[in-house]
Formats: structure tokens, sequence, C-alpha cells
């Protein structure tokens, strides 16, 4: 018996036994980690999930899989905290288990997005049906701001005050601390403040977590001056805050072309301001003065739907390649695509390079050429850097590789797994 042992051991290469130490490594990247300050060429080991090393020239010999990152953009995966994720079936229910909103997987990755935060499609009532069907299910790692509507988006439902419970949608958020990381005020029609001052209410109640708001319409227009002054706290984000839509007041004021005074007093106030792009809520005619003028937002966010996705928005990527064309420097729009969301939403684990953290990371290439980058209103600048997606690893693996940049593309281990399947034809 011993002897047996004995030669089975002697037969795996010594090699075999001592190397290959780490799952993936990724070679010779321009690595930017905003949290960590660093913006230059290193090499990062991954194993089990976890981000193991951080150093240049760490021996590729010692990976299953070797990633070329040479000229290529290495940064942590990014966080879009404005998505719409509760896809469904049934019929009318728009974003809150309709068919507007979007499984996670099918958009993210393909864009180096390694969590999405659902900006209120659920609230208290519904979100059990939104974590059992999509969060739970889901690679992609998908948090939520509960809607303050206890029905969430679900069309007229979202103009029911009576609907809107402090209590009750504080006691789901607690009762649900790892994924609910606030509150979501949206699409409200009316002269009221008691959406918002119920969301912040609820957001106090549940531990002092953020509330993002969408601030509807009125006719005359809500004063934002009030509404960063007087109702919401520092940490409360101002989602739309580049848009231009006639029943909300603006940033920029039109006259001057000049963001209002209040309004640089309100981020130094730690108010966030929140890009959430969607299909009507972002104008050039406010980002650009904005931009030119150095007030940047502290977050880019997509408000991905079936509608924005097909229209002017259409991606994470796209999205910061308009503030990328716009004069934002690189490392500021990966700041605000990363480390800045995840610190917004009190996720400091996340959006971050460091040894030990889970392992999300993009690989990016930043295209050089002639695009087109238009807002809805059809207003058009001229761009020759756009990203583009490389490769997406989420939890120590890769999920997303556009051109096979990974040495082996497969895994030996999935390797043999798929060619069995093959030869048992149960792929499709
Ligand atoms: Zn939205």
């Amino acid at each position: 018996m011993k002897k047996i042992f004995l030669l089975l051991f002697l037969s795996i290469p010594i090699t075999l036994l001592y190397s290959q130490p780490y799952a993936i490594v990724i070679k010779d990247g321009h690595v930017i980690d905003p949290k960590n300050n660093i913006d230059g060429v290193m090499d990062i080991a991954v194993n089990e999930g976890k981000i193991v090393q951080v150093a240049k020239n760490i021996d590729p010999k010692q990976a299953i899989q070797v990633v070329n990152a040479k000229g290529l953009l290495v940064t942590p995966g990014l966080v879009d905290i404005h998505s719409h994720n509760f896809f469904g079936t049934e019929p009318d229910h728009q974003y809150e288990n309709g068919n507007l909103a979007l499984p996670p997987d099918g958009f993210t990755f393909r864009n180096g997005v390694t969590t999405v935060v659902d900006a209120g499609s659920s609230g208290w009532r519904t979100f059990p049906t939104f974590k059992a069907q999509t969060i739970d299910q889901s690679k992609t790692r998908v948090l939520a701001f509960l809607n303050i509507v206890g029905e969430g988006m679900r069309g007229g439902y979202e103009q029911n005050s009576n609907d809107m419970d402090s209590k009750m949608s504080a006691l789901v958020a607690k009762g649900n601390k790892d994924i609910i990381v606030g509150f979501k005020v949206a699409h409200y029609e009316g002269p009221e403040w008691t959406p918002v001052d119920k969301a912040v209410e609820a957001g106090k109640q549940a531990g002092g977590i953020p509330v993002m708001v969408d601030f509807g319409g009125s006719n005359p227009p809500l004063s934002i001056e009030e509404l960063f002054m007087k109702h919401l706290r520092p940490g409360d984000i101002f989602t739309h805050c580049f848009g231009q839509l006639g029943t909300r007041e603006y940033i920029v004021d039109l006259q001057t072309n000049k963001v209002k005074p209040f309004v640089w007093e309100a981020q130094k106030r730690g108010i966030v301001f929140d890009v959430g792009y969607g299909g009507i809520s972002f104008a050039f005619s406010q980002a650009i003065p904005a931009v030119k003028e150095g007030f940047y937002p502290n977050s880019i966010s997509t408000d991905i739907h079936v509608g924005s996705m097909n229209n002017a928005m259409k991606d994470m990527l796209t999205t910061m390649s308009k503030f990328l064309a716009m004069g934002m420097d690189l490392k500021k729009v990966i700041t605000a695509s990363t480390w800045n969301p995840s610190r917004e939403i009190k996720h400091e684990e996340l959006g971050n390079l460091s040894v030990g953290s889970g392992a999300d990371i993009a690989i990016l290439n930043i295209r050089e050429g002639k695009f087109g980058l238009f807002d809805y209103t059809g207003y058009k600048i001229e761009a020759n850097k756009k990203l583009e997606c490389e490769m997406t690893i989420r939890d120590g693996k890769i999920v997303y590789d556009l051109n096979g940049i990974a040495n082996p593309i497969v895994p030996p281990k999935n390797a043999a797994a798929n060619a069995a399947n093959v030869q048992k034809s149960v792929t499709h």
C-alpha cells in the first residue's frame, strides 16, 4: 500500500507541487487604483477570489492563467450605483418586475462593471421577490436602494404618498444590511417635500444610510437649494445631476452658463452629485459648462434600462468616455466609477485593488479613432478616444474576455469539463 502512494507521489512533477500559487496573474497593465494612489505599470496576482499581490514583475510561471494586459488599463471592477435590474414578466409593471429593467449579468461584465446598485426599482413590499429572482441569482454583485414607495417603480404607484412608509422601509433595510445601501425617492410629481422627508427619515431609522434623490417634477419646480441645504444630509445623493428638464431646477444657470454658487456650497457640505445618465436625465448643455468650470460629478452612473441603453446613454463605458471627452482627466473618471461610489454606498471593501480585497477587476482599452458622443437632445461631440472593456474578473474568475488575452483562455480544469460536455452534447 505504502509503495503505491510513494509511486503516485513521485509521478507528480515537482513543479506542480511547488509552483502556481496563483489562479491568475495580470501582467504589465497600467494599474489605476485611486484608493491606494497607484497609477503605473504593475502586475496583479489573484487567488481564491482575492487579490493576493500587487507588485512589479510577478513571475507568470506561478499562475494557472496569465493575462497579457500590456498597453491596457487595469482598474477596480466598476461600480454603477444607478441601475435598474428588477426585470420580470408582469405586464405594465415597468421597472418593478417588468420588462423595462435588465438582468444584470447580460449588461455588466461586457462593460467592466462588477457591482450594480439598483436604484429603487423595488420597495419594501416587493424587495423579497427582487432578492429571490435577481439578486440571489446573479453573478454580478447586486445591491439596492429601496424605494420609499412600498410597491417600488410600478408606474402610477410612485405618486401614492400613502404607500411611502419610513418605518417599514427601515425595517426591511435593517434586515438586509448586506444588500440594501439606502433609500430612493423618484418621479414624484407634486409640490410637497413628503417623499424626500420620509426617505431621509427612513435613512436615519436604518442607522444613517444615504438617500438617493431623483427629484421628481413640480410646476413651478421646487428649489434645489432648499433640497440640498435644508432637507438632505451630507452623504445623500442627488442623481441626474446634469439633467435639464422643464419641471426641475438645474445646477447650471443658463443666463451665466455657470454652476450656481449654492451648488458648489452643497458639494462642499457633502451632498453627492451623481450622473444617473438615463434616457432624458443628462444634457451636455449642463455637463459641458460644469466640467469646464471644474465642477465634477462625485460618481458616474448609467441609470441603465431598456430605454436608455438603446438611446444616447448606451452603457457605463460610453458614459465615462463622455466625461473624458469633456476634459475630466482619466484618473478622476476612474475614481468616480470605482472608489467614490463605493464610499458613497458605505461599501469601502469595493472599488479598490488592495491586497486582501475581493478580486473584482476591469481591464480596459482606450481605443483611438473617430467617435460621436451625443445626448438625447441630439447635441453631439466628436471624440478621438473611447473606453472599451477587454476583460472583467468577478470574484477571482474571468467572466468576460473580449479578445482572448488570457493564456490559456480556458483554465485546464474547466477545459476538461467542457470537453466532456462536448462529447455528451449537452451544451448549447
Ligand atoms: Zn433610474
